[in-house]
């Protein structure tokens, strides 16, 4: 006769769906990984993406065994109401005029309990979950540079949204008034300076390598407009971190989205941009800034964020 795992007697399911791939992972109940499935994300329609939604998590369901599932988890890029489970606004995913009710959709094709967010709040949420595991860590924000700029923001171990849910949404708080014009309507918005798509523009790289890695490459070969290109971008980052430990005063900011492929290098020139700042301010100096700032962790920790709001269970 055999023992049931008691861990594995049920699974939860975490799902980052990203502008082009969807992480969905299995975990058992104390969030040890199971299975994991990686897929294109099929966007378009309200339709097409809920359809594929349900698909992903059939299909990973399948690889489980028949352990039941206990509850679904699901990150999206976009403007989300948790508290009504339904994503209002998701560019990247074609979702514009009509809601995404991604959450009863899957209560009723699995009989769970969902529940959705932001997909960088649910990086943050994982990140914090296995920093927390290394070290006693109350407070992190998650820094994500991508094809946007945003940050989620945990406080005493819970997510913070804020009364609006625009907590950490730094992406357009302008850095300077004669800077690019951004979409929002500001000029000079830390997006439009520093993101993966303001990256791009400033140092537009063909082939396969990605702009911020070839700007970096380019540094260090010593071209001299690299250079310059690599030092206000990581200036306008520094201040992003300066930022949010200004205004959370978290004990650990990461940093993470696309941009932040490029590993350690790309942390170096973040702390160097930290450091031009110290040597002005003896404030700045005192926060002691690039003690606190690390790359994410590895693994998907936006399928795992969203597996640890899937276990919380309840009203968000
Ligand atoms: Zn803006």
């Amino acid at each position: 006769m055999t023992m049931a795992n008691p861990n594995t007697s049920e699974a939860i399911i975490g799902l980052d769906v990203g502008g082009t791939n969807t992480n969905a992972v299995a975990f058992d109940n104390q969030l040890v990984e199971l299975a994991d499935l990686h897929v294109p994300t099929v966007s378009g329609s309200v339709e097409t993406v809920a359809d594929s939604i349900l698909e992903t998590i059939a299909a990973l369901h399948d690889k489980l065994d028949g352990t039941p599932l206990a509850s679904v988890g699901i990150g999206i890029p976009g403007l989300v109401d948790p508290s009504a489970g339904i994503v209002r606004h998701a560019v990247n995913l074609g979702i514009a005029d009509e809601p995404l009710e991604i959450v009863n959709r899957v209560k009723v094709e699995f009989d769970v309990p969902c529940r959705i967010e932001n997909d960088v709040n649910l990086a943050a949420l994982g990140a914090h979950h296995v920093l927390s595991g290394e070290y006693t860590l109350c407070d992190l924000a998650y820094l994500s540079i991508g094809t946007g700029i945003a940050a989620g923001v945990i406080l005493n171990g819970r997510l913070h949204r804020g009364g609006r849910g625009v907590a950490g949404e730094i992406g357009h708080f302008p850095l300077s008034s004669d800077g690019p014009l951004c979409e929002c309507g500001l000029r000079g918005c830390l997006e439009v300076c520093a993101s993966g798509s303001a990256i791009a523009r400033q140092w537009p790289s063909t082939g396969p390598t990605p702009p911020i890695e070839s700007l970096i490459a380019a540094a260090i070969a010593g071209d001299d407009e690299a250079i310059e290109t690599l030092d206000r971008i990581a200036d306008h980052l520094a201040r992003a971190i300066y930022l949010l430990a200004v205004t959370y005063d978290v004990d650990r900011i990461v940093i993470g989205g696309g941009v932040a492929e490029a590993g350690t290098r790309l942390l170096d020139e973040i702390e160097n941009g930290v450091r031009r700042l110290e040597n002005q301010s003896d404030f700045v100096r005192s926060l002691r800034l690039t003690e606190r700032l690390s790359l994410k962790p590895a693994g998907a920790v936006g399928a795992l964020g969203a597996a640890v709001l899937a276990r919380l269970g309840g009203q968000p």
